[in-house]
């Protein structure tokens, strides 16, 4: 680690390798900086410039995708974090933009706070998630960076930019699903309100009810979810709604039942057997998706959303529009019938209302969500390239941080506003300060 004297604002270390959770994309940065503040962070960004190095800001590397990969200068998170502001008559948060979700959500609990929707883990980084369009599943309710009311970034000249719909208001429109392409987001506001309860309901279903019913299930229910088990005719539902309390949390014992044991302990060994022998996954997600049983349970919203994984496995997901979304998960269905492929991780199904942010994947239409999992060292192509081909003959987009092929021509014709963001960035990162090769590949070089 070399220190070049500037008050701690260049701390450099020597090349390393930088891996993501899962372990399928890697990077050798030629400098990582972790700064603590704006300023050093602006310093950081006209060194690299002058420099002749791109700039990439990473989270926690919870993207499938090379979305934070860069052999340039590598921005770490861990010392812009906190609580910047809480404005409790606007109904904002501000915090600083390494804050993991779990962070604020714990310190917003406190305050009597929670953000009204959120995805299925809280290890991100706010500003990691919110760029690559993170969501969980909601009716009225949409993705995290629908709910941000302002962001600050440092921009390609190192200056420091705010934006919201007030200042700036075209920037602020793409750059809350920015990929990382416009700046590094140095702090985001979300809109909070006062912390609610939720009720969540888990219930096993099968396959041809809840597809039947799913247009009903998603109009009923303000969360409305569920995940398919391949092999099987089995669904486990969930249900979240507001609930005028009291709490009820899930008991101990049955909570870790369904959450540790099931959910990560023994199915990091089912999965592990699975993929040493793959012909018992059908036997075991048979198992499995029955030992699910139903259960009730009353919370904070952020320990309803969220539940750990620790069973490291690759994601792909399409945003497809809402009224085709069953369809699409038949022909999934069958095509893994008809197939060799062995799969065993649930297929999961959320939804989302439209929203206006361009590059969000449920940008001017109603959405349903269709996610793909397979175990970590398990061969993953043949099966993301026959669901793929699906999600795309149904106009879908892919998740900005989950495995796809897609490129700027393909995206550019399943998102109308995609030249919105392209001129957003031509103005702000002309050369191409923020670019990588994942960029480049999918909103162009
Ligand atoms: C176990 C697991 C569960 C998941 N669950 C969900 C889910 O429920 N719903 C969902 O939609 N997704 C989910 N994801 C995907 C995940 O939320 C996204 O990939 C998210 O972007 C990861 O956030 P991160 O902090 O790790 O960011 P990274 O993956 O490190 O980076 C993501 C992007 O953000 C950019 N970025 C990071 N920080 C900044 C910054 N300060 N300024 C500008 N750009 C920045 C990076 O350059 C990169 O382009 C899940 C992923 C995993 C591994």
């Amino acid at each position: 680690m070399t220190n070049t004297g500037t008050g701690g604002a260049t701390t450099r270390y020597p090349a390393h390798t930088w891996r993501n959770w899962a372990g399928n994309v890697s990077a050798r940065p030629s400098r990582v900086f972790s700064p603590a503040s704006v300023e050093e962070l602006a310093e950081a960004v006209r060194a690299a410039a002058a420099d002749g190095l791109r700039v990439k800001a990473v989270g926690t590397g919870h993207s499938f995708t090379s979305a934070a990969a860069t052999d340039g200068l590598l921005i770490r998170p861990e010392l812009l974090t906190g609580i910047r502001e809480i404005d409790r008559k606007a109904g904002t948060v501000t915090v600083a933009a390494g804050t993991p979700l779990r962070r604020l959500n714990e310190a917003l609990a406190r305050e009597g706070l929670s953000l009204t929707n959120m995805g299925d883990i809280m290890d991100q980084t706010v500003a990691g998630a919110t760029s690559t369009g993170t969501h969980g599943t909601g009716r009225d309710s949409a993705s995290t960076a629908a709910q941000i009311r302002a962001l600050e970034l440092v921009t390609a000249d190192g200056s420091v930019l705010t934006c919201s719909p007030s200042e700036n208001p075209e920037i602020f429109a793409s750059a809350r699903v920015g990929l990382g392409a416009l700046g590094i987001i140095t702090a985001v506001t979300f809109a909070v309100e006062p912390l609610f309860l939720l009720r969540a309901r888990e219930e096993p279903m099968s396959f041809d009810r809840v597809t039947a019913d799913f247009d009903g299930l998603v109009a009923e229910n303000e969360h409305f979810e569920f995940y398919w088990f391949p092999h099987t005719g089995n669904c486990n539902t969930k249900r979240n709604n507001r609930s005028a309390g009291p709490a009820a949390p899930a008991g101990t014992v049955s909570g870790w039942i369904e959450d540790e044991l099931l959910s990560n302990g023994l199915f990091q060994v089912a999965c592990s057997v699975g993929r040493a022998v793959p012909r018992v996954i059908p036997s075991i997600a048979r198992i499995s998706s029955r030992a699910l049983s139903a259960r009730t349970y009353t919370d904070i919203p952020y320990k309803v959303f969220t539940t750990p994984r620790r069973v490291r496995f690759v994601e792909m997901e399409y945003a497809l529009p809402r009224e085709v979304a069953v369809d699409a998960l038949r022909e999934v269905k069958a095509m893994i019938e008809r197939s060799p492929l062995r799969v065993s991780f649930p297929v999961e199904v959320r939804t989302a209302p439209a929203d206006d942010i361009p590059l969000s994947t449920a940008s001017g239409r109603e959405t349903a969500y269709i996610a793909v999992h397979l175990y970590r060292g398990t061969p993953y192509r043949s099966y993301f390239t026959a669901v793929e081909r699906i999600m795309t003959a149904h106009g879908g987009r892919p998740h900005w941080g989950k495995v796809h092929t897609r490129d700027a021509a393909y995206l550019a014709g399943v998102y109308p506003r995609f030249e919105e963001f392209t001129a957003v960035r031509d103005r702000l990162d002309p050369e191409r300060l923020f670019g990588n090769p994942y960029l480049r590949r999918v909103v162009g070089g």
